[in-house]
């Protein structure tokens, strides 16, 4: 391959702080906000321009929550409370506005448009902050203890740590999704063998063989909205999302689906005359990329068998569901499990000190992180990173140090069933 030597150059140190916690998504929101709530100073680094990732971009489907305790409680509580959920359901754009003020209040310094490019490092070698790429260039923050929330472990991959890729067998992973808004439906809501059946009826009506990308699809209004319809129909397999141009290439496919399902409905049913395009999320939903290789690891058996282990932080309830990694495979294969122990070293990358990985990138196996990577797990993981990080920063020690039996017991503390 041609390569380039980038010339070395002396960064401006931006921050100096005890946490810095790149992607502000799922884990990294709730992981910035209780470090900074447990009196640590916290630089929130975000990609995009909103906290949240998959949950204010993708998901507005809510679960695992009931045996949850601490951010996730307060979270859903509020959304509850506030008509932003209607259980099972929230609406994601006032999610945001929720979050942004959950980040303020707790004095984290947030960095929105702003990119994690390498872990920085000090003389002996050890992880101390972020370099990070943003709109006043490229600068470092440095920081007693980094926790990786990019979901795809970005940080600890750079950092050394290795991973695993998908699935075991051919390093397939789930397919991407998108999600997207149709306006002005004043119709029923509908479920998903009349909605099939419809679509099926508007495909031959239109006679350009259209055909659905996901197969559990119904018609379902945006929480709070009355003629907004959520669309989670867009899915695409055999792409890479860690590869820039085969990601960019699922993202042109997936708006590709969004128009193909709006134009089937409004102009082959009378149902959906009416319906205008709306809004499509600026994140694609990735299920799957990297899981790094922690101390520990939670896999399909755990799962399955309901492991318990000391020094659990909490209990994962939901059952695996598989979205299809290959065309010809079932749109979604779903397994219960029985309740199981995400374990403290399952946050800590193997040979790498002054990390944590939260999120869908800890340590598992393909079919177990499709089971734990849910919205409340991750907030749960991201809670406990922060117990860690300030035990660490008070103890002068690297994450790794600290017992997990003494993060589990502020974690119980908090209200989070083990
Ligand atoms: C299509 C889809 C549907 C789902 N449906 C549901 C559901 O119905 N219910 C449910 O509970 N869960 C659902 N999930 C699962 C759940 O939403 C995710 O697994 C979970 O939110 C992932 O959390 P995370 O913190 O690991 O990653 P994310 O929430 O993706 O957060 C990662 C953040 O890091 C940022 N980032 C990435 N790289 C960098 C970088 N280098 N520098 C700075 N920032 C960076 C991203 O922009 C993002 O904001 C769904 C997931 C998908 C993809």
């Amino acid at each position: 391959m041609d390569t380039y030597r980038e010339p070395a150059r002396e960064l401006p140190v931006s921050h100096d702080v005890d946490v810095v916690v790149a992607g502000g998504g799922t884990a990294g929101t709730a992981a910035a906000v209780c470090a900074a709530r447990l009196g640590l100073s916290v630089v929130m680094v975000e990609q995009t321009a909103i906290p949240g990732g998959m949950v204010t971009h993708v998901t507005h489907w809510l679960s695992d929550f009931a045996n949850k305790g601490g951010f996730a409680r307060e979270f859903i509580e509020h959304l509850q409370g506030s008509g932003i959920c209607q259980w099972p359901y929230h609406n994601l754009f006032q999610t945001t506005l929720y979050l942004d003020e959950l980040v303020h209040a707790s004095g984290v310094r947030h960095l929105y448009l702003a990119r994690a490019a390498a872990p920085m490092r000090d003389e002996n070698g050890q992880v101390c902050g972020l370099v990070v790429e943003s709109k006043s260039g490229r600068h470092a923050v440095r920081a007693k203890v980094v926790i990786d929330a990019t979901g795809d472990g970005d940080v600890a991959a750079l950092a050394g740590a290795t991973f695993a890729v998908g699935r075991e067998s051919d390093g397939a992973c789930q397919s991407i999704s998108l999600s997207h808004l149709l306006t002005n439906y004043t119709g029923p809501a509908m479920g998903n063998p009349d909605f099939l059946a419809l679509l099926d009826r508007a495909a031959a009506a239109a006679g350009n063989g259209y055909r659905i990308p996901y197969d559990r699809a119904r018609v379902q209004t945006l929480a709070g909205t009355r003629q907004c319809i959520w669309n989670g129909t867009p899915h695409v397999c055999g792409h890479d999302p860690l590869d820039a141009a085969s990601l960019s290439d699922a993202l042109v496919a997936l708006r590709r689906q969004c128009r193909e399902f709006h134009d089937t409905l409004k102009h082959h049913t009378e149902e959906f005359a009416h319906i205008e395009f709306g809004p499509i999320a600026g994140l694609p939903g990735v299920r799957e990329s990297r899981r790094i290789r922690c101390d520990e690891a939670v896999n399909y058996a755990d799962a399955s068998g309901g492991c318990r282990r000391p020094g659990g932080l909490f209990l994962v309830t939901q059952a695996i569901d598989i979205h299809k990694c290959r065309e010809g495979e079932p749109d979604i294969y779903v397994e219960k499990i029985k309740p199981y122990h995400i374990p403290y070293g399952a946050l800590l990358p193997q040979g790498v000190e002054n990390l944590l990985v939260v999120g869908r990138c800890i340590g598992g196996d393909h079919q177990a992180l499709a089971s734990y990577r849910i919205i409340a797990d991750c907030f749960a993981m991201g809670e406990a990173a922060a117990i860690a990080a300030r035990l660490a920063v008070k103890g002068r020690c690297s994450p790794r140090a600290i017992p997990g039996e003494r993060v589990a017991a502020e974690m119980a503390c908090l209200g989070y069933e083990q």
